[in-house]
């Protein structure tokens, strides 16, 4: 088959690869409709993780099932099925408690499983004609056949869920106000995600004028970083007080882009931004090992923060990967009767053949360019 594979820092290629095929009883195999171009790729994309060459990308799958395994109890041949980007076993502690992201079986010895992704496990990415679903029942969320919401569906196998989570994380209540940052595809989720659950202000940094438009689109306000430091913008704003709640949707590139030695973290602003006894929910990733970093710290994942500060404000912070299955049935259902549509992120929509061109364009945050999903069926 057909498949997205890294082949050094800044390029992949769409070569022939395995077939994947039933290995565990539990298995399923689909044949993949949709995958998406993550945030989370481009990290191993530019060469900032120890990903070796031929590996297949994609963690954001969606498709229908073709083979299934004799362990399988509830997945049929044709069903169509989103897939959470983590691979979770369903039985462990951690799976037990709704907390898949952090599954102990999959992959001992470091936190959860995910298709394509360095360091996250054995399993193959999706970004290619068919994949291999371990644990299928419990990883399979099922959707109505056809190919009706095609691209919402898409985004329940990581963003929507991921940016709900940050939420969550922060406890967004109604009536409260947040102030997200990064305006990329998680960041917008987080702002949606938001909104529907009642918040009263959403304030929206990035300095992407393309990215900052769509926050505008769903009644977010924008703040552009590079017209001043964005908490300052943020008190102006909220009579000096900072929002309720704070989200970090960038993570640790910022301070690789900003290539300073002792890196200004956007948590660091994050802390400045959120009034005291506020909560924080981080979904941004940061790395422990960054072998791309500005600074011998940071390549260790040492980043400066300012506990003092966060310590003073009285403040709170959850973090990690986002438990995809604890909402993606309750966000498939909100897409479903039309209460959500979350598609309102994507930009692209290609063949397989066009990835390396589309890796390119996205890691460029070229104008316009915020949400590509891969079609091999194209
Ligand atoms: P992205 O790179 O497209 O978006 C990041 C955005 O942050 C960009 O628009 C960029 O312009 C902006 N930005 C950079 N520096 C900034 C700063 N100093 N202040 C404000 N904005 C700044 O990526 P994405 O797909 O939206 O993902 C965002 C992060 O979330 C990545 O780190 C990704 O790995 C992570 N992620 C985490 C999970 C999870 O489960 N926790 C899941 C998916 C993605
Ligand atoms: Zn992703």
């Amino acid at each position: 088959m057909k498949a997205v594979v890294y082949k050094e820092p800044f390029s992949v290629a769409v070569e022939e690869v395995d077939d994947p095929r039933i290995q565990d009883p539990t298995d399923v195999v689909i044949e993949v409709t949709t995958s998406a171009i993550c945030g989370s790729d481009l990290h191993m994309y530019e060469g900032r993780t120890g990903a070796e060459p031929g590996i297949v990308f994609g963690h954001e799958n969606m498709g229908v099932v073709r083979e299934v395994g004799p362990g399988v109890a509830t997945v049929r041949e044709g069903d169509r099925v989103v897939l959470p980007f983590n691979v979770a076993c369903g039985f462990c502690k951690n799976c037990l408690a709704g907390k898949t992201g952090f599954c102990l079986t999959v992959n001992k010895g470091f936190a959860g499983g995910a298709y394509g992704y360095v360091s996250m496990g054995p399993y193959t990415g999706g970004q290619a004609q068919y994949l291999r679903v371990p644990f299928a029942d419990f990883n399979c969320l099922q959707l109505p056949a056809g190919d009706e919401h095609e691209d919402d569906f898409a985004l329940l196998a990581d963003i929507f869920p991921t940016g709900y989570h940050a939420t969550e994380l922060a406890e967004v209540s109604p009536g409260e106000t947040v102030c997200v940052f990064g305006a990329g595809p998680v960041g917008l989720m987080a702002a949606y995600s938001s909104v529907l659950r009642g918040a009263s202000r959403v304030f929206v940094v990035d300095r992407q004028p393309d990215r900052l438009r769509l926050a505008g689109r769903i009644g977010a306000t924008p703040i552009d970083y590079s017209e001043g430091d964005a908490a300052e913008q943020i008190m102006e704003h909220t009579g000096g007080e900072g929002t309720d709640k704070g989200i970090d949707a960038v993570g640790y590139q910022a301070t690789v882009a900003e290539g300073e030695e002792q890196p200004a973290m956007v948590l660091n602003t994050l802390v400045e931004s959120v009034r005291p006894t506020g909560m924080l929910g981080v979904v941004g990733l940061y790395v422990p090992s960054d072998p791309g970093g500005p600074s011998e710290s940071a390549k260790k994942g040492e980043l400066l923060f300012r506990i003092g500060r966060f310590f003073e404000k009285g403040l709170r912070m959850g973090t990690g990967q986002a438990n995809v299955k604890a909402y993606n049935r309750q966000l498939r259902d909100l897409i479903i009767a039309g209460r959500a549509t979350p598609s309102f992120v994507v930009s692209h929509r290609l063949p397989l053949d066009d990835a390396p061109d589309a890796y390119r364009r996205f890691d460029r945050r070229e104008d316009g360019w915020t949400k590509v999903l891969l079609r091999p069926g194209m």
